[in-house]
């Protein structure tokens, strides 16, 4: 051992995790993180739910109390991001100037949002989601707000639509594709939450978005989309999706695409370094499908398996995906990979909006999308961590009872 000890690049939910699972993994050398933003590492997925409604204060989005961190010997560099890494002499600089020797170097920059490339697109009242400061930005902005903008019906577009409707405002959600969500869900699971959100008074236009802002006096005052409709507004939102955030490793030389190439241990071809989280694209196990995800889920499950690896207790990540997202007063749970299915069997009921929707390719379930159904959330996690066979038939019947499947299937610690 070097005594570097472990350096962390980005200051969220991966590095913050990781950090921690190494300290009750035993590890006992130095561990350092820079990150970039300049407070505590903080949840974000309240940032687009209960903290812009108001019911959550910044100071309860943070993931540990300060003192963990000087308890456990673990050094924050807040507001330093760092700008170059040098692998042949393993250390980090900072944007300070600061140099930080490692043993080991991981990669937890999480990802950035894109951006839309339009005329206007620098107007102001045009804003994004991804940070603390976005979400206190986009809060300043509430008091009188009559009509917002939503672009993209993902799933940060949706919920921030559900939150400035429910906060009173107009919205209208512009989407490229034909459904919200599409990329994500089943046609089924779409269509339930377009009546759900329609309902509620949401206007959605499909198959359209943003082909130019209009501004007054450097505000934006509407916008005009691709198909020639033009919408008051006096709030943009953006919720178009995200990139990893690569620059840095791509820059020291280490292979990245849509993510930093890690494998199955989340190592990149350099064996001191690492990437875990959002901007980690890790083969599948046995040379399978490579994966990028963006959830907390897999920001702490690889945190804790690298953790484990870097104390000598390697253990690869191997749990289920998970995800949750809230739509205004629905809770979307999703289980497992759902990408390749053939088949999707409903149960539960769609109309009262309580159901789940069993994806199948053949007979094999590949995950389960639940709304407002967390029992089945729950089942459903068990099942495709274990070799339990749950036939559509019997996904389909509501009379069949789920838990006689489950007893023997693996124990489910953590909660969404
Ligand atoms: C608005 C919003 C809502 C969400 N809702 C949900 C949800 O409901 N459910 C769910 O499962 N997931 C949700 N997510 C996704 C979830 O928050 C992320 O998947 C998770 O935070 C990923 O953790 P991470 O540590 O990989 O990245 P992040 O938490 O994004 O942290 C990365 C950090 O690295 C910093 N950084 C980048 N480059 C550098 C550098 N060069 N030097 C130093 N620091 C750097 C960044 O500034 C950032 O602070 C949401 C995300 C957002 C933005």
């Amino acid at each position: 051992m070097s005594g570097n000890g472990v350096v962390i690049i980005g200051g969220g939910q991966a590095a913050s995790q990781l950090a921690a699972s190494l300290r009750e993994n035993g590890y006992a050398e130095a561990i350092r993180i820079a990150a970039a933003e300049a407070v505590l590492p903080y949840q974000r997925p309240p940032l687009s739910k209960a903290f812009l409604k108001g019911d959550v204060a910044a100071t309860n989005l943070l993931l540990r109390a300060e003192d963990f961190y000087s308890r456990n010997a673990i050094d924050l560099a807040l507001g330093d991001r760092a700008v170059a890494v040098d692998r042949q002499a393993r250390r980090v600089r900072l944007a300070s100037g600061g140099l930080l020797p490692y043993e080991h170097l991981v990669f937890a920059t999480g990802s950035r949002n894109r951006k839309l490339a339009v005329p206007g697109a620098d107007l102001d009242g045009i804003l994004d989601l991804r940070s603390l400061t976005d979400a206190e930005m986009i809060k300043a902005r509430l008091e009188g707000l009559v009509r917002v903008v939503v672009i993209g019906a993902g799933f940060v577009g949706l919920e921030l639509a559900c939150v400035m409707r429910a906060l009173g405002a107009d919205v209208v959600v512009l989407e490229a594709a034909d459904r919200p969500l599409g990329r994500a869900v089943s046609p089924e699971m779409s269509r339930s939450l377009l009546e759900a959100h329609t309902a509620s008074g949401i206007d959605f236009r499909l198959r359209t978005t943003a082909a130019r802002f209009h501004g007054a006096s450097g505000q934006v005052i509407a916008v005009e989309t691709a198909d020639g409709a033009r919408i008051d507004a006096d709030l943009v939102l953006m919720g178009i999706g995200a990139t990893a955030d690569v620059e840095l490793a791509r820059d020291c030389g280490l292979a990245v695409s849509n993510g930093i190439l890690v494998d199955a241990h989340l190592t990149t071809a350099d064996a001191a370094v690492h990437a875990i989280g959002d901007c980690a694209l890790m083969e599948g196990p046995r040379g399978g499908r490579k994966l990028r995800l963006e959830s907390v889920q897999n920001a702490v499950d690889q945190a804790r398996c690298l953790a484990g690896s870097l104390a000598g207790r390697a253990k690869l990540p191997d749990s289920v995906p998970w995800f949750w997202s809230d739509q205004g007063d629905r809770r979307l749970q999703i289980a497992g990979l759902t990408e390749g299915y053939d088949k999707c069997v409903v149960r539960g009921d769609v109309g009262c909006g309580r159901f789940s929707i069993f994806c199948y390719a053949g007979d094999r379930l590949l995950g389960v999308e639940s709304m407002n159904q967390a029992a089945d959330h729950m089942i459903a996690r068990r099942l495709l961590a274990s070799s339990v066979v749950l036939a559509p038939e019997q996904a389909a019947d509501a009379s069949f009872d789920l838990k006689s499947l489950v007893v023997t299937a693996g124990k489910i610690t953590a909660e969404a």
